[in-house]
């Protein structure tokens, strides 16, 4: 079941870029970069997700061609978790360039702790979303999903006025914990059949304090020269 929802982008560039943000001597120049280029390349691997139509042009020979057009591009949606999300999301701009876009500021409660079950209470503090309608394809940025209590408190939040027609996830690293949480979410709310994660690794572990194992440590620090 986990299968259908979960699409692993397994290029070689991909698994490149992820290791060297996985290295802890990556500055912060190479790993923003990296984020941004991520972004793009998960841009492209959702277009096969999306409806094709035939197309037909004339070419300056005189002659038609046969081709496609992809008329759902003009109708995505991208929501950045703040703050981690704004890399990968300028690479994902690149790749739907009309796409309308939403922000919310979340954060996980780490002083709280983590519940027994990898749960954390989120907070959301400002969000500012775009109408969504039925022909959008909406794109959820947060590219460390370790347990998915931000993402599903999100994604709550992105479906409680609107019925997309699809629901993308963008991760960078994804473990089975969040990825279980992720789908008993939508299972309940009838979303599965259109959803998809998508993630370029599924690491085994979430530590303590709630961070993936081996990951690339704090994501938002790492990108924005903190810590
Ligand atoms: N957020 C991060 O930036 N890194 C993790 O490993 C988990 C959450």
């Amino acid at each position: 079941m986990t299968q259908d929802l979960v699409v692993v982008i397994d290029h070689p560039f991909a698994k490149a870029i992820l290791t060297m943000l996985r290295d802890k001597r990556t500055d912060q120049i190479s790993f923003r970069k990296g984020l941004v280029r991520l972004g793009r390349i998960m841009g492209i691997e959702m277009i096969k997700y999306l409806d094709v139509e035939k197309a037909y042009v004339e070419t300056p020979l005189g002659v038609v061609a046969e081709g496609v057009r992809i008329p759902d591009m003009d109708y995505i949606v991208i929501i950045s978790i703040l703050r981690a999300a704004m890399p990968m999301v300028e690479g994902l701009i690149k790749i739907f360039p009309s796409a309308r876009q939403g922000i919310v500021s979340a954060r996980r409660v780490e002083e709280k702790g983590m519940s027994p079950g990898y749960e954390f209470e989120v907070e959301i503090h400002y969000t500012k979303i775009p109408k969504i309608y039925e022909r959008d394809t909406v794109i959820v940025v947060d590219p460390m999903f370790a347990t998915g209590s931000t993402m599903v408190a999100v994604a709550d939040r992105v479906i409680r006025e609107s019925k997309p027609k699809r629901l993308f996830f963008a991760t960078v690293i994804s473990t089975p914990i969040a990825i279980e949480r992720l789908r008993k979410y939508l299972d309940s709310k009838g979303l599965i059949s259109r959803s998809k994660l998508f993630t370029i690794a599924i690491d085994p572990e979430v530590n303590e304090k709630g961070y993936i194992v081996p990951g690339l440590g704090d994501a938002g620090d790492r990108a924005f020269g903190h810590g």
